[in-house]
């Protein structure tokens, strides 16, 4: 998810900036301002109780806008974030958005504030009170409303600066450079949650075609460690002289040197939506270090893919594999195979196992075709992250 908060005195350009970024950036906006005038319009009981205070240019009590909020929030579960608009509003309500965020397992990202001198906020609303029919835009109520700013919404900004999500854009340059100081921060913002997919599945289960397949659909860099081992014994790199020395006396590549090559990947892939990983991890060892590795990078693995095969169709597919020209070196004897096909379960079905506490694995029947497969896995990626399209 993506929650972003908009900051900044009334007529900042808050609900201006709101529209250009919930398109954008696919949120879904929740104004408190513009809740209340629907409860008002339709004469709720929320809204009776608001109606004066709005009137005055006062702020509505904290207990009406958690309510007001929670219900917004939970009629809304799938969305790809929230855009807040007018809220939070004072110390209180930014701890109720906090707490708010943590109950869907999420953090608010950025608080983004528009910066106004107080006169300009009162020329502008006072301009668009001409135009508005809004009863809180004339001078003595606009006034009032600064104040209520000055007092009671500015300290939240001390807040947000402490949990480092506080920054702030000039909001007396035009529409479209404050649009586009907006854009930037977001898309750093963005930039710092990757998608990051692990596809599970035994050897021959397909999982390096379909990982392929779903890293170019959806952008996404495919690490495979085993075929990265093998381009640097191809290139003849130092790492692929030390590893071809170690295949050759039969020794297992050591885990600092796939770290090494991993962290090189990603610090080569700056302009990602994320990442597939194939082959890694393999251990448990392994997939401490995946969770180390992507938490420098402020990241962390957010779909795992599991692709079921039956046992005798793996063996089937392995051995006709094996007299293809598409062989790979390990696929050269049965023994070798079922040495595979046994390190998979041995070693890896932990770590899948492990996952299944921590996340929600997806499993997907591999029996089918590979544009069957293909379906189900896009299906699925699809369903966690709705702007991935
Ligand atoms: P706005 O449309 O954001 O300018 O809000 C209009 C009026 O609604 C404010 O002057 C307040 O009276 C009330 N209001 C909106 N959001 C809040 C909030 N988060 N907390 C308290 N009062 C609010």
């Amino acid at each position: 998810m993506l929650n972003i908060a908009l900051f900044g005195p009334p007529g900042a350009g808050k609900g201006t900036q709101s529209e250009y970024l919930i398109k954008k950036f696919k949120l879904f906006y929740i104004s408190t301002g513009d809740i209340l005038r629907k409860e008002l319009a339709n004469e709720t009981k929320l809204g009776l109780q608001a109606k004066s205070i709005i009137a005055q240019g006062g702020l509505v009590s904290d207990e009406i806008i958690v309510q007001i909020i929670e219900k917004t929030i939970r009629s809304n579960p799938d969305v790809n974030g929230f855009l807040f608009d007018g809220f939070p509003r004072t110390f209180v309500q930014a701890y109720i958005l906090e707490g708010l965020m943590i109950k869907l397992n999420t953090t608010l990202d950025l608080l983004i504030s528009i910066e106004v001198p107080e006169e300009e906020s009162v020329a502008r609303l006072i301009e668009r009170g001409k135009i508005s029919g809004r009863m809180d835009d004339n001078e003595e109520v606009i006034r009032n409303r600064l104040k209520e700013y000055n007092d009671k919404t500015l300290p939240v900004l001390k807040f947000f600066k402490e949990r480092g999500s506080y920054r702030s854009i000039n909001g007396l340059q035009s529409i479209e450079k404050v649009k586009d100081d907006i854009e930037e921060l977001v898309n750093v913002e963005q930039s710092k949650k990757l998608l990051n997919i692990v596809i599970f599945g035994s050897p021959g289960s397909g999982r390096g075609s379909i990982g392929k397949a779903i890293a170019k659909k959806y952008d996404l860099e495919f690490v495979a460690t085993g075929s990265m081992l093998e381009d640097e014994i191809k290139k003849n790199t130092p790492t692929g002289k030390e590893v071809k020395s170690l295949y050759e006396n039969g020794q297992l590549v050591p885990d600092e040197i796939v770290i090494r090559l991993i962290e090189q990947k990603i610090e080569n892939s700056k302009h990602v939506k994320g990442f597939i990983f194939k082959g890694y991890p393999r251990t448990l060892v392994q997939s401490y270090i995946l969770d180390g590795i992507l938490k420098k990078h402020e990241s962390s693995i957010n779909k795992i893919i599991e692709i079921e095969v039956d046992m005798l169709e793996l063996i089937r597919r392995l051995d006709k594999r094996s007299k293809t020209d598409s062989a790979m070196p390990y696929d050269s004897s049965t023994e070798r195979i079922v040495q595979r096909l046994e390190d998979h379960k041995t070693k890896t079905i932990p770590v899948i196992e492990k996952y299944k506490e921590m996340h929600d694995v997806a499993v997907i029947n591999g029996m089918a075709s590979f544009d069957d497969v293909l379906k189900k896995v896009s299906t699925e990626i699809e369903s966690s992250f709705k702007n991935i399209k």
